[in-house]
């Protein structure tokens, strides 16, 4: 099977003592029911993959930096996107200061709030973050707010990609209304030079984030996770029915890889870059379509700019 020589993960989370801390806080001031919900999607989840459960105290940021690097050398994975917990930024910046060659960090935070665009600007200045984690299902917004819109303005001048988290999602506590890739379309055409990415091929909108992709081509989609979603689905589309109708709609420099790899003891999910791979051999992919979905895609976004200001 072809394996390209440079993979980069573009979807990967940073779990760390810190933002346990936080999510813990979070859970606290939650309704018990929702509490419950919580704990039982993930625990089914994990179990219908006969995955183990996370540690029950994650380790402190240099810690995890130090496994993160080998276990991305063990994969054969050159750098790692990372995504933190809205709100709490601290780890992460930490993280991504440990190794800037390997580790790319994305923050989050509520766009809505007027504070955001001062905080992304000095984050990206001061730190190197490279990109914009959105989850307007736990926030309750629209990404079409034009509140957000200072937001995407400095994404726009900083050359920025913006992932947005639409569908359905392992946390059972978010508000699925506003989880409709359409709602991409006005940011997509609002600001068309930013590089927008949808996850987990839309995670059940998959129709939906085919048809917005394909009216604009700033939109990318990742292949990242599991990709379970497809089970409460009607058709439930095996992940080659995925990548082909992925390709079918956006070709190959538009679609981006990822697992979505995010705790310890499971570390890297080795098994999702696998399937990955397979399925992009078995449709007959030619190895420059693999490089570009494993990493020359992402690479191109991330470094382009930095490369064109430098040239
Ligand atoms: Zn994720």
């Amino acid at each position: 099977m072809y394996k390209p020589a440079r993979i980069i993960d573009a979807h990967m989370h940073l779990l760390t003592a810190g933002t346990h801390a936080v999510k813990l806080r979070r859970m606290d001031e939650l309704n018990p029911r929702l509490q419950e919900a919580y704990r039982r999607r993930w625990h089914d989840s994990l179990t219908s993959r006969r995955e183990a459960e996370p540690e029950a105290e994650p380790a402190d940021v240099r810690t995890v930096a130090g496994r993160w690097e080998s276990a991305l050398d063990a994969a054969g994975i050159e750098r790692g996107v990372f995504f933190t917990s809205p709100n709490y930024h601290d780890d992460l910046l930490t993280f991504i200061a440990l190794n800037p060659d390997r580790f790319v960090g994305y923050t989050t935070f509520d766009p809505t709030d007027r504070s955001s665009a001062d905080r992304l600007r000095r984050q990206i200045a001061e730190h190197g973050v490279r990109g914009l984690k959105l989850y307007p299902m736990a926030f309750g917004f629209y990404v079409d707010d034009e509140a957000c819109d200072a937001v995407y303005e400095v994404c726009d001048a900083a050359h920025l990609p913006v992932v947005i988290h639409f569908g359905i999602s392992i946390s059972a506590i978010q508000d699925l209304r506003y989880g409709n890739p359409l709602d991409l379309a006005g940011p997509a055409l609002r600001f068309p030079s930013v590089t927008w990415i949808i996850p987990h091929f839309g995670a059940g909108f998959f129709r939906e984030a085919l048809l917005v992709a394909a009216q604009y081509r700033n939109v990318c989609i990742d292949t990242s996770s599991s990709n379970n979603w497809t089970r409460w689905t009607p058709d439930q589309p095996a992940l080659a029915d995925l990548f082909r109708r992925a390709l079918d709609a956006v070709g190959p420099d538009r679609l981006i890889f990822g697992t979505d790899s995010s705790f310890f003891p499971r570390g890297y999910r080795t098994n999702i870059l696998n399937d990955h791979l397979a399925v992009c051999a078995g449709l007959g992919l030619p190895p420059e379509q693999i490089d570009g979905i494993f990493g020359g895609n992402i690479r191109r976004i991330l470094d382009g700019y930095a490369q064109a200001t430098r040239a």
